[in-house]
């Protein structure tokens, strides 16, 4: 039997991260390429790195890709895309006939969601809701190992409605999402995403700090950083409280920056029951397993 091998890449801001997994899932190679930020640059970086490994292969391998936005089912073309230079373009065509074969895209959280899903934190059970909090706040579904991707492909995606069950305070902080389609008040995203709790706590005390620098001080027995953690452990349960009303998923599990903080996964399952419809809550919250590789895997997984 011939050994299939799988390229995972994800699609980051200013670089190509690529993995060769092996029919086990095990990873045999890993490389990463710095591209200019434009559109050409970054798909001549795809076409060297696929080439590399399909040499190492010495096969054709599968081509999995992890974006950040979405490829359109309807168009082709590329949408929601942070690194806006990707919009609007033919990508997935395009590298198709670079790379001679089709491959899959998908978008990078749900990229995460199916690593996790697959093989790592989420592997024993069949619902996983994963969420990454990162500079943004962007999540997915997957059920049985498949991602749901739902008819405009934002399904899971969540991070830009409103947060649930607002104080006083929360209204008055008088947020507003830049982000284009988005431009809300109250966006959830400008309170739960690693960049939002900082911008919150720099705006209330007036200070200067990143959110890895207020989790420390927080550790240290700071005041300021206790109270802002343990609002910022309310949100993400009331948010999460929505998500179990509509997909009751068995694990949440969290990636990115926000997801270091150990005592999330002690307080947000205690907070929870506060805000969803239920006698009990099942739902286990769990920290990711394979880090920052998870983009990778999960795009190589798109050919399982
Ligand atoms: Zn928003």
């Amino acid at each position: 039997m011939t050994t299939k091998f799988k390229i995972g890449l994800d699609y980051g801001g200013t670089k190509v991260e690529g993995i060769l997994l092996n029919e086990n899932g095990e990873e045999i190679k890993r490389k990463r390429y710095n591209y200019n930020e434009d559109y050409l640059s970054g798909v001549e970086v795809i076409k060297n790195l696929v080439n590399e490994f399909d040499q190492f292969a010495e096969m054709q391998c599968t081509v999995g890709l992890g974006i950040p936005g979405s490829s359109s089912n309807e168009t082709g073309l590329v949408k929601n895309a942070n690194a806006i230079w990707l919009n609007d373009q033919p990508f997935q065509k395009d590298l198709e006939k670079i790379l001679k074969r089709n491959i899959r895209i998908m978008n990078d959280a749900n990229c995460f969601t199916l690593s996790e899903a697959v093989d790592g934190a989420g592997s024993k059970y069949k619902s996983v809701f994963g969420v990454i909090i990162g500079s943004g706040l962007g999540s997915g579904l997957s059920f049985n190992k498949t991602i749901i991707e739902g008819v405009n492909q934002v399904a899971g995606d969540w991070g830009h409605q409103p947060l649930p069950y607002p104080t006083q305070d929360e209204f008055e902080a008088n947020v507003n999402c830049q982000v284009v389609n988005c431009k809300r008040p109250l966006c959830a995203e400008r309170f739960l995403s690693g960049k939002g709790f900082a911008e919150n706590f720099n705006k209330k005390y007036k200070t200067n700090l990143t959110s890895e620098e207020i989790t420390e001080l927080e550790l240290s027995g700071d005041e300021r950083a206790q109270k802002e953690l343990s609002l910022y452990e309310d949100r993400l349960a009331r948010i999460i409280a929505v998500m179990i009303g509509i997909f009751d998923p068995e694990v949440i599990i969290l990636g990115g920056g926000m997801s270091n903080i150990d005592r999330l996964y002690i307080n947000i399952p205690k907070l929870i029951p506060k805000y969803a419809f239920s006698d009990k809550v099942r739902n286990k919250v769990l920290k990711n397993k394979h880090g920052d590789s998870s983009g990778v895997r999960g795009a190589a997984w798109l050919w399982n």
